[in-house]
């Protein structure tokens, strides 16, 4: 017997024809040669973020009430899908979609009214997200960074690393733990989410470090040596904040996944269009099953990682509890992105790693959605504990 309420309808085709026009056409004037400039300067993609701000594309997922487009998260992961299928990298801006999350299911309404529609009209930036510290890293409960309330503020010491975009934002969320380990019954409690306004915060308790990295992700290091944080940009409750990042952990993998389906779009195409025009022994190499095989099979891979991205967005839409399908996209894209980038950097040779051709540089963004923002092992540990029902591991 059917049940209505596990309905869901996906869209098979090109959904959402407009924005994706959109979006390439914005991307379109952001070609190779300008990727290649801020990867080889390993600067902030400015421009790029301008134009995408310009066409309200930051503010996809704010609602209209606070100058938003109010779209669906689908929508909203259409526009990274389509700025990594052009070759083009979402890593500048795309926490800007996710981590508002926070702050508007969560937050007052008086800080609602005090930031989004700042974040909504491109005046504010919020996109900068520290979580990971550099001696606890996964085991996320565990982190050392402390707050402790001193009047109506809090004082924060500690350090956060992989804090990205950080010299690149207005604003900051942050978890911090504000009751010591040791006096919470479950170890999930006692950590807070502060917003933290950084244009009142660097050099007054808080350091900002650039991080050599394989990719230009504009990622930090953040020390915190006395920082005053006003009591009154606690988001909800004091000591329920890592509930709260759980809430926008769905959200975040699907978006993200969007990106890995655009990178394995991008490395599909560029793979085939090389394989069809590189004559080798006097025909293209593209006749050869060798070169065929693999981006077949990778085509096979993300077309199958696509739907299950398509039945967890269509979830998340509905309300629906999407845990394990966000999970599974996260996997799946990333993994069919990177089985893309393999069989793209094998098609062209020795060209791959000719930097003109912007494969390496595809192929060393796409590896980091096996690694961040959730490693590909822990969504594994996940599915075996909380889907399959095996004991947990760690
Ligand atoms: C480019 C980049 C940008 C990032 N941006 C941000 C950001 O903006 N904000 C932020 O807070 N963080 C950010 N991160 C951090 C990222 O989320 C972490 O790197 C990631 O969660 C893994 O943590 P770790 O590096 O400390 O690895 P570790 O926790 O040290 O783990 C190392 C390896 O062991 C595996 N492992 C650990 N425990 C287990 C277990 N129980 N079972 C199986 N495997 C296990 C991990 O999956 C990983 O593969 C970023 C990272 C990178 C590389």
């Amino acid at each position: 017997m059917s049940n209505p309420s596990n309905e869901i309808s996906i869209s098979l085709g090109e959904d959402f024809p407009e924005i994706r026009d959109s979006v390439r056409q914005i991307c379109a004037a952001f070609p190779g040669a300008y990727w290649r400039e801020v990867d080889e300067q390993e600067a902030y993609p400015h421009a790029f973020v301008q134009a995408l701000t310009e066409a309200g594309y930051l503010a996809a997922l704010i609602p209209e009430a606070y100058g938003g487009a109010q779209l669906p998260l689908r929508a909203a992961g259409v526009v990274l899908e389509e700025i990594h299928a052009s070759g083009a990298n979402a890593a500048a801006v795309h926490a800007q979609m996710y981590t508002m999350g926070t702050l508007l299911r969560h937050g007052s309404t008086a800080q609602k009214n005090k930031y989004l529609p700042g974040i909504a009209s491109g005046q504010l930036r919020l996109q900068a997200f520290g979580v990971t510290e550099p001696t606890t890293g996964t085991d996320t409960t565990q982190l050392k960074t402390r707050a402790v309330r001193d009047g109506d503020h809090y004082v924060i010491h500690g350090q956060k690393i992989w804090t990205s975009r950080a010299l690149f934002s207005d604003l900051m969320l942050l978890l911090v733990r504000t009751t010591p380990i040791e006096q919470v019954k479950r170890k999930t409690e006692g950590l807070s989410v502060f917003l933290v306004d950084m244009r009142e915060s660097i050099g007054k308790g808080m350091t900002i470090r650039p991080i050599k990295a394989m990719i230009n992700h504009n990622t930090t290091e953040v020390f915190y040596d006395g920082l005053r944080v006003p009591a009154e940009n606690l988001i909800g409750e004091e000591g329920k904040g890592f509930r709260y990042i759980l809430d926008g952990m769905n959200a975040e993998r699907i978006l993200v996944s969007h990106e890995s389906i655009g990178d394995a779009k991008w490395f599909i195409r560029t793979a085939a269009k090389y394989a069809n025009e590189r004559i080798v022994f006097n025909r293209p190499i593209g006749m050869n099953q060798g070169i065929q095989f693999p981006i077949a099979k990778a085509y096979a891979a993300s077309q199958a990682a696509e739907l299950m991205l398509r039945k967890a967005a269509a979830m998340f839409e509905a309300g629906q509890a999407c845990g394990e399908e966000a999970n599974l996209s996260k996997l799946l894209s990333a993994e069919a992105a990177w089985e893309a980038g393999e069989a793209c950097v094998q098609t062209h040779g020795g060209f791959a790693y000719a930097r003109e051709y912007d494969v390496e540089r595809k192929w060393r963004e796409a590896r980091v959605q096996r690694t961040a923002p959730v490693s590909t092992n822990l969504i594994l540990a996940y599915l075996a504990e909380h889907v399959i029902g095996l004991p947990r591991s760690y």
